[in-house]
Parts: C-alpha cells; structure tokens; sequence
C-alpha cells in the first residue's frame, strides 16, 4: 500500500461489523436498515432486469430516465432546476461521487477544508488526490459550525470547503445561518463546494436546505446524494452527483475511469423510487423520529449523555457518565460485555483526544431491535 494510504488501514465500518457478525451482537454501528426498502421497488429492480434494461452498459453519466427522476426531485423538493443531460451524474453510492469529485477537482497541495468528525472517506479520498486535510471541527455539546474559525482556515492554498449536512456523525443539521457564513465565504475567496447531502430527507426539525439553493452558490456547488439512505437500499450503490456542466463534466472524466458506469437495473428502479409520493418521504422521516427517540431516551436511561441529532439515523453519544473515557476500546468491549456493536467516533477526528469518548448509534433498526439494545445497555 503506498505512502498516501497507509495510514487509514481498514474501515471502522468493516472491522464492527465483523466483530457484530462473529460475536451475534445488535449491530448499531455501520449505518444501514434492517429493513428493505418498499416492495415495489425491489420489485421494479426485478422487472428491469427480466425486461433487459440495464442489463448491459447503460450509458456513463447513468440512464436517462434517473437522470430526469434525480433533476424533478431537486425540483420538487427545492425549487433547483438541473438540466437532467449536462447536470446530473449517477455514480455507485455516494462514496464514489465522494472519490470522484475529489480526484476531479483537487491539485496535490490543495488545501480541503472539511467539518471534523468526518466520514472516514473524506480523509482518505484527499490523501488519494495528494490534497491537504484542515479540519473544522465542531465540538459537543453542540456540534455548531463556528463561522470565525471556518474563516480563520482559509488559506491562499485552500481550493475547496467539504461539507456535510445533515452531519455524520454527529447529527448535526447546519443551520440558515451557518450556510449563509459559508456560502459568503466561498463566494468572496472563489471557493468550490462539495456538500454530502446524503441524509436530506432526515431532518428532523424544519427541513432540508441545500446549500446551492443559496443565492450565488449553485455554480460552485457539487450536490452529492444516494438512494442507499432515502429508500433503505444500501446494497445498491446508486448515487448523484448535480452541479453545473463543467463540474460534472470534470466528475465525470474522473468516474469513467474509476468504475466507467454504475449498475443498470438498479438506476431504473431507483427511477421509480424518486417519484414516490410526499407521503412515502413523510413516513420515512417520522418512523426515523420516533426511532431517534426511542434511542435516545433507552440510551440516556443507561447512563449515556445523549446529543439528540437534528438529522441523520445516527446518534452520538458520551461514554464519561459510564465511567469510561476511550470510547475505542469501549466499542471494541462492548459486543463481549452485552452483545451491542457501536462506532467510536474518534476515528473521525485528526485529533482522537478530541472525540475520545464520543460513540455513535444507528437507530435505523426495527423498535424491537433497539429495545433489545436499550435493555442489555442498561445492565451494563
Ligand atoms: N456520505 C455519508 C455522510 C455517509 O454516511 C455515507 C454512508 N452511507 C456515504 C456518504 C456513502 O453513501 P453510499 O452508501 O451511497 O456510498
Ligand atoms: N455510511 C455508513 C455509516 O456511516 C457506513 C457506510 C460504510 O460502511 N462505508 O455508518
């Protein structure tokens, strides 16, 4: 493995999940549902493959019909207008839009400045395009975008403000203000974005603004989502990217050579998935918002101190109250001591004094899974 890479060794995501699998703990770490997406459209994956559409290379920026469903829904949803043939790129999960727009954009020595904790990723992805990492780090019990230290990171070397709202995995949803700091900044040092809006439609309190809705933003603004977490497919690896003609464009040489296209079938499916009615989207926001409560009531009355997110299917959480202070070695206890796999958010920080006791949660679970979480935690 060479140098830019080494340090990042396996994927926190992978190592829990293994110790979940062998130990036959809950898995509240990696983020994924225990339960599939709607029917219908497992069902229009099925029909798309028996009736021969995508089942060859469909074509690289992704097939028609998704492009179109992913520019409506921009619409729908915000009022963006992208033109579905010069601003929309379908990619395999929002990780590859991740990889790609960073290796598309980034000169080696660029500086990133990016919200820490980050998802793991983000950190790789900029050693790989042999940029720099500055973390902006927003720290509990808030989690808030401090907008004089957003700008005390600038730099003549920083090309590029990596954000993520809502935030994992601390939950944090960036608020009118913050956005308005940051836009104004990229705007006066001509500064591009890259927002990971994965969670758009977990938002718990108000709803969802995208960051190039904000006036003079959208022609630097790359816009990335994924399928996995709106319509609980996380195995299908669709994601998007939308940005302006010329960002795509760049996104896109760099896509061709990392995975050429994306899975055919799924697009069609996912396709009929963004035309789901409001009622679909509503549902899926108030189950996740009785799951969080559920969580965060189960994980306080174990002694945790619980930061109630503003979005996403994750929980943080501070083990100090448990008597406990390394929030690693507690995670990699825990599935032996009471058979619950958690992430430590440390990993997440360049600084891991930072976010030592910091442990994540994922409430994307049936209730009964997360009682029976909540109920071993507290004998704990
Ligand atoms: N960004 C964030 C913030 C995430 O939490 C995840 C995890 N699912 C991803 C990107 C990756 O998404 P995908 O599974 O679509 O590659
Ligand atoms: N995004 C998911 C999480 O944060 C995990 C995805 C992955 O395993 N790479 O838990």
């Amino acid at each position: 493995l060479n140098r830019r890479l080494a340090a990042f060794g396996t994927t926190i995501f992978a190592e829990m999940s293994a110790l979940a699998t062998a130990t036959g703990s809950i898995n509240l770490g990696q983020g994924f549902p225990d339960t599939d997406g709607p029917a219908e459209i497992a069902e229009a994956a099925v029909r798309a493959i028996r009736d021969g559409r995508g089942n060859q290379y469909p074509p690289g920026p992704g097939v028609p019909e998704l492009r179109l469903a992913i520019a409506e829904h921009q619409r729908r949803f915000y009022g963006l207008s992208y033109d579905p043939d010069t601003e929309v790129l379908v990619t395999a999960g929002a990780t590859e839009a991740i990889a790609a727009a960073l290796l598309a954009l980034l000169e080696p020595g660029d500086e990133v400045i990016a919200l820490e904790p980050y998802y793991d990723s983000y950190a790789a992805c900029i050693a790989m395009a042999g940029a720099v990492r500055v973390p902006l780090t927003l720290r509990a019990p808030d989690f808030r975008l401090d907008a004089d230290a957003l700008r005390a990171a600038v730099t003549p070397r920083t090309r590029l403000l990596l954000l993520n709202t809502p935030h994992n995995p601390t939950g944090t949803v960036l608020t009118p203000a913050e956005l308005a700091a940051v836009a104004e900044l990229a705007i006066e040092r001509d500064l591009l974005v890259v927002t990971d809006e994965v969670y758009e439609h977990l938002v718990f309190d108000g709803s969802h603004v995208p960051l190039a809705s904000l006036p003079g933003m959208r022609e630097r603004t790359v816009t990335i989502s994924s399928a996995g977490k709106t319509f609980s497919f996380t195995g299908w690896k669709v994601g998007w990217i939308t940005a302006p003609p010329a960002l795509v464009s760049a996104v896109r040489s760099t896509k061709q050579f990392l995975t050429y296209v994306s899975s055919g079938p799924f697009q069609h499916a996912i396709a009929e998935a963004l035309a789901l009615p409001d009622s679909f989207y509503e549902t899926f926001r108030a189950d996740h918002l009785a799951k969080r409560d559920l969580l965060a009531d189960g994980l306080a009355a174990a002694g945790f101190e619980v930061f109630r997110p503003q979005g996403t299917y994750f929980i943080t959480t501070d083990i100090t109250p448990l008597g406990e202070k390394d929030g690693l070695a507690f995670c990699r206890a825990l599935p032996t001591r009471c058979g619950v796999v958690a992430i430590p958010n440390q990993v997440f920080y360049d600084d891991r004094s930072a976010g030592a006791p910091q442990v994540r949660w994922a409430f994307c679970k049936r209730d009964e899974v997360l009682r029976e979480a909540v109920a071993r935690l507290g004998r704990l």
